[in-house]
């Protein structure tokens, strides 16, 4: 029989795609899986709901985020400059800004 050594998520794949693939996805699939907190009511019940969109188990909220996790960091950045306040997205280290740019 087959050993199965602690891959998570990624299991399924057996040895199939190569260990650098395997060990990228299952680092997502967790993250992705994982219960996250709800912005609006703050239980932690948020799961995907499709990608890019999340929605909360508890009180129904449903909101738009990254595709794998509720919120990206690029998406932090976008919001605070969509809210008018640049200042602090330029504050962020110049990696992301270089991105947004
Ligand atoms: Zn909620």
């Amino acid at each position: 029989m087959v050993k199965r050594k602690k891959l998570g998520p990624v299991a399924r794949l057996g040895v199939r795609y190569g260990v650098t693939l395997r060990k990228r996805l299952s680092k997502i699939e967790v993250e992705m899986k994982k219960p996250h907190e709800c912005p609006s009511c703050g239980v932690i019940a948020v799961k995907k709901v499709s990608v890019g969109l999340w929605g909360c188990r508890k009180c129904g909220y449903t909101f738009a985020g990254g595709a794998y996790t509720p919120s990206t960091k690029l998406g932090e950045v976008a919001k605070r400059a969509s809210r008018g306040t640049p200042s602090e997205a330029i504050k962020v280290s110049g990696k992301e800004k270089e991105k947004v740019e």
